[in-house]
């Protein structure tokens, strides 16, 4: 066993109980169904050919369909199963053992067990008190990993800050687009070069279960990646989905207009409630308590089977994360609040 996966305490991912027995708003899934196309192209999928055989390797009719609706090159796209893939890739094949892989701190902290996995060094910088990138930034890393929208906060900053932050870090940068969609702009229009942007169908697409992500980069880097890559990293069943998922841009633009009015009355209705929150431009709030300890309300709320993210950060302090769910979900949420607030 190699000595740094044994010092390692692993990533702990959300509690996910089983099916039913909470409501869920603690890992950033969609409340809502996945595109209706997206089951008839599963159902379509379900035959002895496509299962017996080997998925495409490259994903080319998901990077064919998806090349024009993002304005890229299918070249420029490099599939995974699930963007966490993605970012496992993307670190493989650029931190060196013993070199930096770098984040922004309070932030998404998968990007820690990836550089303890690769025995190379992480290192973290705090956002500014208005949550953008520090200027100038203050170190060198191979590789810098941001979040934007960000994890916990919900907060957004001008993507291209990360023309700066390649330049001055020295290295690659990936701009984590996990929440781009519930956005009012993103930076796929700046994936060349260093910087690689990654996605995922988890959120905005409602397809967490499937399993997939991609990333654009430039056309250079693609061939790179793909050498690292597990050769089938992504099953005939979730590539249909992902598919049928980006083809239906109507359905996410509807389902994310709902999302965002649900978003601004919870972001309200928390104020209300003497709470303390961060305007968000993703599908969560993050807010805090000053009375009772935010770790009593999580319990208090699990206790009547409603699961938030209670998340606590050594540099940061702690706080609920809480998932935007359907309007009825937030109402059920609020009502429990206000009695154990109360
Ligand atoms: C959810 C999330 C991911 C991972 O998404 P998957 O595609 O489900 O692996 C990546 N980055 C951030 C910041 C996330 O919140």
């Amino acid at each position: 066993m190699r000595p740094n996966i044994l010092k390692m305490a692993g990533y702990v991912p959300g509690e996910q109980p089983r099916d039913g027995e909470y409501l869920k708003l603690n890992t950033n899934e969609n409340p809502y169904p996945p595109s209706p196309r997206v089951f008839e192209a599963i159902q379509k999928n379900l035959t002895s050919d496509r299962l017996r055989k080997y998925p495409e390797p490259l994903g080319d009719s998901f990077r064919e369909a998806a090349a024009p609706i993002l304005g890229v090159a299918p070249e420029q796209i490099l599939i995974g199963n699930g963007s966490d893939d993605i970012l496992t890739i993307v670190t493989r094949a650029i931190v060196p053992e013993g070199g930096v892989l770098a984040s922004l701190t309070p932030s998404y902290i998968l990007y820690k067990s990836l550089a303890e996995i690769q025995g190379a060094h992480f290192l973290t910088v705090p956002f500014t008190a208005d949550w953008k990138i520090p200027s100038p930034w203050p170190l060198q890393a191979h590789l810098v990993c941001v979040p934007n929208p960000n994890s916990p906060s919900g907060t957004f900053f001008d993507p291209t800050e990360v023309l700066r932050l390649a330049q001055e870090s020295g290295g690659y940068v990936v701009l984590d687009e996990a929440y781009a969609d519930f956005a009012p702009t993103n930076g796929l229009h700046l994936a060349q070069g260093k910087i690689i942007v990654s996605r995922t169908l988890s959120k905005s697409y409602s397809l967490a279960g499937i399993r997939f992500g991609f990333a654009v980069a430039d056309r250079e880097l693609v061939p790179q990646f793909i050498k690292v890559k597990d050769s089938y990293n992504c099953d005939v069943l979730s590539l249909a989905a992902a598919t049928a998922a980006i083809r239906d841009q109507a359905y996410l633009a509807e389902i994310k207009a709902k999302l965002i009015r649900t978003r601004e009355r919870l972001y309200n209705a928390l104020l209300e409630l003497g709470l303390s929150a961060i305007p968000s431009q993703a599908n969560f709030v993050w807010c805090r308590s000053s009375g009772l300890p935010n770790q009593v309300i999580y319990q208090k709320l699990k206790e009547r089977k409603i699961l938030v993210r209670y998340m606590n950060y050594p540099d940061f302090g702690d706080g609920l994360r809480i998932t935007v769910g359907t309007d009825s979900e937030i109402d059920s949420l609020l009502k429990a609040l206000r009695e154990i607030l109360s």
